[in-house]
């Protein structure tokens, strides 16, 4: 068991060693359109990617002996120390609202290129920032506030555009506490700035919550706190079905090893116990999940394998 983070490589370098691999020769061509579209009973849904996110490996469980890491990576089919992470944001449309559920990391860390592709990926899907009225934040957190953060972005919402976070999420930017993460080197740095730039910037539009609000009919933001204090989840309902959003609640070895402890997690010892609850009741519900960083469109549900979780991905159905 090893908290050292000394030796975790930077995003740079873990951009170096995949990048080579996904760049087409034609940049500025999107291959796929990155966006699944789904319903909730009457709630549209639609997953949109906002890129991928290299991150060192040691992310993943910094709890955990190296080795038992990296054999859990290798069974995976994955690189031992690079993890290519998701980053998905979710557009809702219910009872007349348009509801942006995280936003993407924008233009907040130059060394992360393969994300911050929300505004293209929107215009793609027909989607006119003008008509979103609501936005809610999981929590806040560069990759998940930063995409209202890039440049022409603001000039392009509503000025009556409501803001949802937790009030305690809002009150942690402030000061906020990252004795007990495990980043590499330059993110603590990067989220701090981005989460007080946030702030100011949107102020004005900030409509906050302290445990539990309804955006829109059948969407409605929960305070689970762990992975930040104020960390949210949104629950969709409607006509029998039910899918929740789990913001950073869940990760792709959550489902195996919800004990480990992710490097982002502000408080990991509660990050896990809310995991293990939201697993365990998503799997008694039978209810549907997407969560930032499963892979896209990341739809899927959750059974219960033993004293551990399983991930079952769902049908492609469009
Ligand atoms: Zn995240």
């Amino acid at each position: 068991m090893s908290l050292d983070n000394t030796s975790m490589p930077s995003v740079k370098h873990c951009a170096n060693v995949v990048n080579a691999k996904y760049i087409h020769g034609r940049p500025g061509h999107e291959l796929v359109p990155s966006r699944y579209a789904h319903r909730v009973g009457e709630i549209d849904v639609l997953v949109v990617s906002d890129g991928v996110l290299s991150l060192p490996g040691a992310m993943l469980g910094h709890n955990v002996d190296p080795a038992v890491r990296a054999a859990w990576l290798e069974d995976m089919f994955l690189p031992p120390d690079v993890l290519e992470w998701a980053l998905n944001v979710v557009v809702v449309r219910s009872g007349g609202r348009t509801i942006l559920i995280d936003v993407g990391i924008g233009m907040e860390f130059p060394d992360l290129p393969r994300a911050g592709k929300l505004a293209q990926r929107l215009k793609a899907a027909g989607i006119d920032p003008a008509s979103v009225t609501d936005v809610v934040l999981t929590h806040m957190h560069m990759d998940h506030c930063g995409g209202l953060l890039a440049d022409g972005v603001k000039e392009r919402l509503r000025p009556d555009l409501r803001v949802h976070v937790a009030a305690a999420e809002a009150e942690f930017w402030e000061s906020p506490d990252f004795s007990r993460v495990s980043m590499p080197p330059g993110f603590p740095d990067a989220l701090r700035r981005t989460g007080k730039r946030f702030l100011k910037e949107y102020h004005s539009q900030l409509r906050t919550f302290e445990n539990e609000y309804e955006v829109a009919p059948g969407v409605v933001v929960q305070r689970t706190g762990g992975h930040t204090p104020g960390h949210s989840v949104v629950r969709l309902a409607s006509g029998g079905d039910r899918l929740t959003f789990a913001g950073d609640a869940v990760f792709q070895v959550g489902f195996e090893h919800p004990d480990w402890y992710n490097g982002f997690e502000h408080d990991p010892e509660e990050a896990a116990r809310v995991r293990v609850r939201l697993l365990r009741e998503l799997a008694a519900n039978r209810e549907s999940l997407v969560a930032t960083h499963l892979s896209f469109p990341s739809v899927c549900h959750v059974a219960v394998a033993g004293d551990v979780f399983r991930w079952v991905p769902g049908p492609w159905d469009y």
